[in-house]
């Protein structure tokens, strides 16, 4: 039998019980809703970046140190940007400080430490920061410590699965532990940014 036949299937099915059309959805909002009718959807429910954006969401407003933790990671990160320096700390805003080292720990235990380290899940390339987007003005999530990068090197913003190495199928098990923090990642929604996920939707 054909795999293509059943798959078809399953998608008329679950099109027909979202009432969804096939075409002029946007991806992030036919996952999501794919999610839901399925039960995958995540406890911890995160505003979207435009609420962030405003200030006015559970994340208050952007840089405010007293919002700001620092974690114990479960095991040593190695700095993108300088890789002969590891830290096994990490500053971020105390609301995602639970289910950042709850992705890590599930990500350690699940890969183990040669493995993860091999595929550059110890590279870290920043948390909080206080900055604008790269190449707009919008402040980035980043500035809320709501935003992680991960091994930028092999995960640049403009490139594509399955060239950024985060899109390929040994990372599937690593981006189920971010989504079931409720968490997004650029690459899985939209193919670029691999290297980033955030704690707020994209709209
Ligand atoms: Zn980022």
């Amino acid at each position: 039998m054909f795999r293509s036949a059943p798959m078809q299937n399953d998608w008329k099915l679950i099109q027909n019980h979202l009432k969804l059309k096939a075409d002029g959805i946007p991806r992030e909002k036919t996952c999501a809703a794919i999610k839901k009718a399925l039960g995958l959807v995540p406890q911890t429910k995160w505003p979207s970046q435009s609420e962030v954006r405003s200030g006015k969401s559970i994340f208050g407003v952007a840089a405010k140190q007293a919002n700001l933790v620092t974690i114990d990671l479960p095991y040593p990160m190695k700095l993108s940007w300088e890789m002969t320096t590891t830290t096994q700390k990490l500053r971020c805003h105390h609301l995602v400080a639970e289910s950042l080292k709850n992705i890590f720990q599930n990500t350690l235990d699940h890969y183990g430490l040669e493995r993860l380290s091999e595929l550059g899940l110890d590279v870290l390339g920043g948390c909080f920061n206080n900055r604008a987007i790269i190449g707009g003005k919008a402040t980035s999530l980043h500035a809320w410590g709501i935003a992680i990068d991960i091994d930028p090197n092999h995960n640049g913003l403009n490139e594509h699965a399955p060239k950024a190495r985060l899109s390929r199928a040994d990372y599937d098990a690593f981006w189920k532990f971010v989504e079931q923090e409720g968490a997004t990642s650029l690459g899985k929604e939209r193919d670029y940014d691999w290297m980033h996920f955030q704690f707020a939707s994209l709209n």
